[in-house]
């Protein structure tokens, strides 16, 4: 087993693509430390459950699985160096999630600001389940088994790791030092750590604000054109406010001479048009890689990999049980 120290984390496959928000906050860090880590990539497809368990909204978790997966490969996550795995595929999640349950505080849990969000969206028949409720405790789980030094997410999710490492501590406190502590590795940059949308909201798949990484050049330039700008300027010549438009914002990202761009901008030098133009070159160019890399895998290959993926996940996994059952006293 390697001896560098480990890092988790995961994304829920509510569908079938991922937005570069998603890259730029979490992915784009997990392939930038999976050569200094070892990597575990989880696709969290129990947690989907959490919120989309009715029938009518149910979307097909198997597929929506498969293809997140081959969106962290075409991302450049490397299986030969990283884990890739399904968490259905590692029980070990489902009853480190049960024994976890045993020192989390209700009250914690029902006053979660996502609880009472996604709560307060079930309507008529619908139930608020005890999934939803316990999504945290499922959540500490899936960090803690691995005992990561580091959980790269985007700035969203801070309360929630803070949630998890809050549940390790009730653990430790009641059955001994199990569960070391980990770091949040957030990117420092805002622009990157929370991406706008296309509508300067957060990029969001529940907003279709995104720019996907599966989409085909065509598509995102299809995207760019209908992207936010500075609503004040109709006129090439009119000033430009590049903070607040997405296409600025996006220049500022991926384009070398974002400076010279937004200069124009402001001084009402260049037509949105051509910055959306502009855009579309330098993002096409980023992705290009990723489509390459996507051209090059069959979903047979991704179903090998997440089988391999959940092998070494379960090898870290069965050792953590074994250590967690043990302070619990259900073995000797
Ligand atoms: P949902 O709309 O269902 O919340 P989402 O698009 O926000 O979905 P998540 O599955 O919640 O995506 O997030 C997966 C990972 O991507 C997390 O680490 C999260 O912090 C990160 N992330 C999501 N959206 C952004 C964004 N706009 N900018 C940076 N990181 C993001
Ligand atoms: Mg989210």
């Amino acid at each position: 087993m390697s001896a560098k120290p480990r890092i988790l984390s995961g994304m829920r496959s509510t569908n079938d693509r991922l937005h570069l928000g998603n890259y730029e906050g979490a992915l784009r860090n997990w392939v930038e430390l999976q050569d200094q880590y070892d990597m575990f990539c989880m696709v969290a497809d129990w947690h989907v459950l959490t919120t989309a368990a009715d029938a009518e909204v149910h979307p097909d978790i198997a597929a929506n699985s498969l293809a997140i997966a081959k969106d962290f490969i075409a991302a450049g996550i490397d299986p030969a160096k990283s884990a890739i795995f399904r968490q259905s595929d590692v029980p070990e999640h489902a009853e480190l999630a049960l024994l976890l349950g045993m020192v989390v505080g209700v009250g914690k849990l029902e006053t979660n600001p996502t609880f009472k969000e996604k709560a307060s969206e079930v309507t008529g028949d619908h139930i608020v389940s005890y999934g939803l409720l316990g999504y945290p405790v499922l959540q500490a789980a899936d960090i803690l088994l691995y005992k990561p030094f580091g959980v790269p997410v985007g700035k969203d999710q801070a309360p929630h790791l803070e949630l998890s490492r809050d549940i390790a501590r009730s653990f430790n406190h009641l059955f001994g030092e199990v569960f070391p502590m980990f770091k949040d590795l957030i990117p420092s940059d805002e622009s990157r750590s929370k991406l706008p949308g296309l509508d300067m909201r957060k990029m969001s798949k529940s907003y279709d604000n995104c720019i996907y990484l599966s989409d085909s050049a065509e598509e995102t330039a299809k995207r760019i054109k209908q992207a936010y700008t500075t609503p004040t300027k109709i006129a090439k010549t009119d000033p430009g406010i590049p903070e607040g438009c997405a296409v600025c914002q996006y220049l500022k990202l991926y384009s070398p001479d974002w400076e010279r761009q937004w200069a124009e901008d402001r001084a009402g030098e260049r037509g949105c048009s051509q910055s959306k133009q502009e855009l579309t070159e330098v993002l096409n160019e980023y992705l290009r890689p990723m489509r390459e890399r996507r051209a090059g895998i069959t979903d047979a290959d991704v179903e090998d990999i997440l089988q391999e993926g959940a092998k070494r996940a379960r090898l870290v996994a069965g050792e953590t049980m074994y250590e967690v059952r043990k302070a619990m006293k259900l073995i000797k």
